[in-house]
């Protein structure tokens, strides 16, 4: 159900079927985590064991942008959706509010996680958030209590890469929690402080596009996926 692609797995189930299993594995008590590949962190994984050790050992790698669905087709793989971080964590949210089980969402300035919450349970009167914190808190020891007695089913960490994701490894064992998710900059969306393309980009998997004609100089960051596909192309060709 993971297809390598440069080193790094990512999983083969569509977005329904990861849904089911997420589903089944909070419900059998289970502890996993999820996250998000993009050509950027492969690319950075291929200098760096740790990181690609990092990103392979989690439960579920989504193919987060549409490079991942292209190398993938181009090595003869079979990933061919897209599962955005932000999505993902859309998909738990509407999981969450159907069975109303509790969230928590640690990361962000105080501010945005603040308004980010109340969002959230404006949009997901259901579910329950069982509690905040900013990520500028130091004491770790502290923010894993604090989380345990809150005992939620998800947790959405917001600290950016790979710091978020270093935070679930390193604390997971000791937490309570059924499903991990690094959300990066999500926080930032859903308090509103950070506006997502509109629709027609997302659906069409063009948000590149969109950031790319707000904000031109991110021309040199883009020119990654192109020059990645040609990486992905010669090494199946070997
Ligand atoms: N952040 C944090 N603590 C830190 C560093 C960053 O809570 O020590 C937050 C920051 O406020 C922002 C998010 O982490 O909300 C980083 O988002 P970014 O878009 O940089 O993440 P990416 O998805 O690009 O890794």
């Amino acid at each position: 159900m993971k297809e390598n692609i440069m080193g790094v797995d990512v999983t083969t189930l569509n977005e329904q079927q990861l849904m089911k299993r997420i589903e089944d594995d909070i419900r059998q008590n289970q502890k996993v985590r999820i996250v998000a590949v993009n050509p950027e962190k492969i690319i950075m994984a291929e200098q760096d064991p740790s990181l690609r050790q990092l990103l392979n050992e989690s439960t579920y790698q989504i193919p987060d942008g549409i490079g991942v669905s292209i190398a993938s087709k181009l090595s003869g793989g079979i990933v061919r959706g897209r599962v955005t971080g932000i999505g993902m964590m859309g998909n738990l949210l509407k999981l969450a509010n159907t069975n109303e089980w509790k969230i928590f969402m640690y990361g962000a300035t105080p501010e945005t996680v603040q308004k980010a919450a109340q969002h959230i349970k404006e949009r997901f009167p259901k579910l329950i958030i069982a509690g905040t914190l900013d990520g500028y808190v130091k004491d770790t020891q502290q923010i894993v209590t604090t989380i345990n007695e809150a005992k939620p089913h998800i947790l959405f960490v917001a600290l950016g890469s790979p710091k978020q994701e270093l935070f679930i490894k390193n604390h997971m064992d000791q937490l309570h929690v059924n499903v991990f998710q690094g959300v990066g900059g999500s926080f930032d969306v859903y308090s509103g402080n950070v506006k997502r393309a509109p629709e027609m980009f997302q659906k069409t998997g063009t948000e590149w596009l969109y950031r790319l004609l707000k904000q031109p100089s991110r021309i040199k960051r883009q020119m990654a996926l192109p020059m990645f596909l040609v990486k992905v192309a010669r090494n199946r060709n070997r």
